[in-house]
C-alpha cells in the first residue's frame, strides 16, 4: 500500500465543498501529500454564437478568470492554515471532465470532494459532479458530507 503523495482537493467555494477540503488537508498535512487544489470555471452554460458579439465573451470571460483568482486567494488565506505544500488551479471547462484531467496530469492518489456543490441539491445522494468523478476515476475517491468538516 502506498502513501497518499498528491491529493486532488476540487473545490467550487460551496459549504460542502470547504468540509471536504479541510478533510483533503488534514489528510495532507498527516502524510506530508502534495495539496493541489483546482477550481472549474463550469462552462456547462454554452453563451457563445448568435445574441453577443465575441467583443463582450471575452471581456465576460476575463471577469470570470479575475473573479475566480480573487476566489481562489481569499480562500487558500483563510484556508490553508500554513500549509506550504500546495499548487492551485483554475482552469475552464466541464466541472467533472476537468476533475478527471487535473488528477490524471498531477498523478494523483486521492480525490477529496464534497458529496454536493453549489447546486445545492440535497435530496440526491450525491451530486452530479461527485457522483460521475466517482464512477470514472482512476484513484480512490473521498466524499465528503457538510456534517463531516
Ligand atoms: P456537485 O456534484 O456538483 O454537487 O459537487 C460536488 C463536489 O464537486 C463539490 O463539493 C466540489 O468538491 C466539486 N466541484 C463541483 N463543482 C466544481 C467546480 N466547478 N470546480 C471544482 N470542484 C467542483
Amino acid at each position: 500500500m502506498q502513501p497518499f503523495t498528491t491529493i486532488l482537493a476540487p473545490v467550487d467555494f460551496s459549504d460542502t465543498s470547504d468540509s471536504a477540503f479541510r478533510m483533503a488537508l488534514f489528510l495532507a498535512r498527516q502524510g506530508g501529500a502534495r495539496l493541489v487544489v483546482l477550481h472549474v470555471i463550469d462552462e456547462t452554460m454554452d453563451f457563445s454564437g448568435f445574441y453577443v458579439p465575441h467583443p463582450s465573451l471575452d471581456r465576460m470571460d476575463q471577469e470570470f478568470v479575475k473573479g475566480a483568482t480573487r476566489m481562489m486567494t481569499d480562500f487558500c488565506r483563510r484556508e490553508l492554515g500554513g500549509y506550504v505544500n500546495v499548487a492551485t488551479s483554475i482552469v475552464h471547462g466541464v466541472p467533472y471532465k476537468e476533475i478527471l484531467r487535473a488528477a490524471e496530469e498531477s498523478a494523483a492518489s486521492l480525490i477529496v470532494l464534497g458529496t454536493h456543490g453549489r447546486s445545492g441539491i440535497e435530496r440526491v445522494a450525491f451530486g452530479s459532479t461527485a457522483e460521475r468523478v466517482v464512477r470514472r476515476a482512476l484513484c480512490p475517491v473521498l466524499t465528503v458530507p457538510l456534517s463531516a468538516g
